[in-house]
C-alpha cells in the first residue's frame, strides 16, 4: 500500500476523536496521536471538569437559600481536596471511555506528540518514527494565552492549572473578561474564595448581548465579586506565601492565586504546517473551506485550531462532517450559524442567535421583547438574584433572530430555543406555544409588549 494509513489525526480531543471513529467505521485505516491526555480540552480541562466544579460551587447558595424553606444547615464545610480529586476521577473515567471507543472503532492511538514532515508524513516526537497517510487531519485545538512580557507572569496560572490546585485559594484574582474568566470567578466565589476580576475592557463578555452583559455586572457585584474594569495587571511579586499584584492604576492587591483567562490561541506552533505549505490566518489558525480542507489538498483541520466557533459541539460536528464528506461519500458542509452557547456563571447565561446590536446592524429594523423578574424559587429564600429574558425579532418578517436568557437553568432553556431559531420560526409561532406553568421558562413565550425603540 502506498501509505501507512488512510487518515492520520493529530489531536485526540472532541473533534479528532469523532472524525477518527467515523472514518474508521467507514472502512478507512486510521491512526490518531495525542500529546497530553485522550479526550482533549473539553474532557480533561474544559467543559466537563468546569461544569462539575460549577455544580460543587452551587451548594453555597443552596445552603444560603435553605432556611427560608425551613431547613437548618449546621456547620457546612467544604473540602477542596475532595472536590478536586472526585472531579479528576471522573475525568480519568471519561478519558478511558474515549480510549476504549477509539480502540473499538479500530483506530490506532499513539500517545505522544506528532508533527508534520510534509503533506503526507507525520513524525512521532517520542519514538521518532515517521508515518505516512493519504490524508492528515489537524485537530490540535487551542491553548490559553499568557502575557509573556508581564513581570512576574511565572507566578500566574491558567484554567489548565486551576483544576489541579494543591491548596484552595482564599483570595483569587482573575484576569480577563470572557466566559472562562466569569465562570472561574463564580466557581471560586461559590466555593468561598474572596474573588476579584480584573479586565482591561469596560465590560465583561464581549460578543454577548449588551443587556445580558449589564445584568451580569449587576448580579456579580451583588454577589460580592469585585469587578475592576479598564484595569490591567502590571506586575506580580511573590511575598512570603502570597502574591502581590500591582494594577494599572497603581493600586496593589494581595492574592493567593492569579488566574489568567485572557484568551486562547490555536495550537499550531511548531507543528510543521509551514513545511507542508498550509496557510494560517493572522491569529495562527488553519484556514479551511466549508469542508474543513486547507489549501493543501491532503490536509484538513477542524475544531478550535480553525478558530471558527470554539465550542465542543462545533468541533464534533466539524469532525463528523469531515469524515462523512471524505469517507462516507456524503459531502457535508458545516453551517456555523445559530450555535447556542452558555456561560455557567451566576446567574447562568444561555444564548442563541444574534444579539440586539448585531441584529440591528445586519437586519435593520428589529423588535425587542424583554423581561426582568425575580423568579418564584427565590421568594421564600430571600435570594435577590433576578432573571433577564430577551427576544430579538426581525420587524419585517417577525422571525426570531436571537433568544437571550440570564437566570437559573438558562442553558437548559436555550438548547430548546435554539431549535426555534435554527428553524427560522416567527415570534407568532413561538407565542402560539402554550406556557408550561409554573416555570421560569414560561415567561419566554409570554412576552407580548415590545420595548420602545431607543430614541
Ligand atoms: C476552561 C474551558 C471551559 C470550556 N467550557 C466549554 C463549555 O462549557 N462548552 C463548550 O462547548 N466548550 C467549552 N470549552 C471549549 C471546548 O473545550 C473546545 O471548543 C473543544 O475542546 C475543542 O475541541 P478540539 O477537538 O478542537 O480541540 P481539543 O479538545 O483542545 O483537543 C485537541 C487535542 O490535541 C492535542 N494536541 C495538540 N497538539 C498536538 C500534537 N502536536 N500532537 C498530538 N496531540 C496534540 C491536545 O493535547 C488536545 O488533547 C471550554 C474550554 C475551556 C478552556
Amino acid at each position: 500500500m502506498k501509505y501507512d494509513y488512510d487518515l492520520f489525526v493529530i489531536g485526540a480531543g472532541s473533534g479528532g476523536v469523532r472524525a477518527a471513529r467515523i472514518a474508521s467505521q467507514a472502512g478507512a485505516r486510521v491512526a490518531i496521536a495525542e500529546e497530553y491526555r485522550i479526550g482533549g480540552t473539553c474532557v480533561i480541562r474544559g467543559c466537563v471538569p468546569k461544569k462539575l466544579l460549577v455544580y460543587g460551587a452551587e451548594f453555597s447558595q443552596a445552603f444560603a437559600d435553605a432556611p427560608g424553606y425551613g431547613w437548618t444547615v449546621q456547620s457546612a464545610s467544604f473540602s477542596w481536596a475532595t472536590l478536586r480529586d472526585n472531579v479528576q476521577k471522573e475525568v480519568t473515567r471519561l478519558s478511558g471511555l474515549y480510549n476504549t471507543n477509539l480502540l473499538k472503532a479500530g483506530v490506532t492511538a499513539y500517545e505522544e506528540r506528532a508533527e508534520l514532515v510534509d503533506a503526507h508524513t507525520v513524525k512521532l516526537k517520542k519514538s521518532g518514527s515517521e508515518l505516512t497517510a493519504e490524508r492528515i487531519l489537524i485537530a490540535t485545538g487551542g491553548a490559553p494565552s499568557l502575557p509573556a512580557d508581564l513581570p512576574g507572569i511565572e507566578h500566574g496560572i491558567t484554567s489548565n492549572e486551576a483544576f489541579l490546585l494543591e491548596k484552595f485559594p482564599e483570595r483569587i484574582l482573575i484576569v480577563g473578561g470572557g466566559f472562562v474568566a466569569l465562570e472561574f470567578a463564580n466557581i471560586f466565589h461559590g466555593l468561598g474564595s474572596q474573588t476579584r476580576i480584573v479586565h482591561r475592557g469596560d465590560r465583561m463578555l464581549r460578543g454577548f448581548d449588551d443587556d445580558l452583559r449589564a445584568h451580569l455586572h449587576i448580579e456579580s457585584e451583588r454577589l460580592g465579586i469585585g469587578l475592576a474594569m479598564k484595569t490591567t495587571v502590571t506586575r506580580i511579586e511573590k511575598t512570603g506565601g502570597a502574591l502581590r499584584v500591582t494594577l494599572s492604576g497603581g493600586e496593589t492587591a494581595e492574592a493567593d492565586q492569579v488566574l489568567f483567562a485572557v484568551g486562547r490561541h490555536p495550537n499550531t506552533q511548531g507543528l510543521g504546517l509551514d513545511r507542508a505549505g498550509v496557510k494560517l490566518d493572522s491569529a495562527g489558525a488553519v484556514i479551511v473551506d466549508e469542508y474543513s480542507q486547507s489549501c493543501v489538498e491532503s490536509i484538513y483541520a477542524i475544531g478550535d485550531v480553525t478558530n471558527r466557533t470554539n465550542l465542543t459541539p462545533v468541533a464534533i460536528r466539524d469532525g463528523h462532517a469531515f469524515a462523512d464528506s471524505v469517507y462516507n461519500n456524503r459531502p457535508t458542509p458545516v453551517d456555523h450559524r445559530s450555535v447556542p452557547s452558555a456561560v455557567f456563571g451566576r446567574p447562568p447565561i444561555g444564548t442563541v442567535g444574534l444579539c440586539e446590536a448585531d441584529a440591528r446592524h445586519s437586519h435593520g429594523e428589529v423588535d425587542i421583547y424583554r423581561t426582568n423578574f425575580r423568579p418564584m424559587r427565590n421568594m421564600l429564600s430571600g435570594n435577590q438574584e433576578r432573571t433577564l429574558m430577551k427576544l430579538v425579532v426581525e420587524r419585517s418578517t417577525g422571525k426570531l433572530l436571537g433568544v437571550h436568557v440570564a437566570g437559573e437553568d438558562a442553558p437548559e432553556m436555550i438548547q430548546l430555543a435554539a431549535v426555534a431559531v435554527k428553524a427560522g420560526l416567527t415570534k407568532k409561532q413561538w407565542d402560539s406555544t402554550f406556557a408550561l406553568h409554573p416555570t421560569a421558562a414560561e415567561e419566554l413565550v409570554l412576552m407580548r409588549e415590545k420595548v420602545a425603540d431607543p430614541k
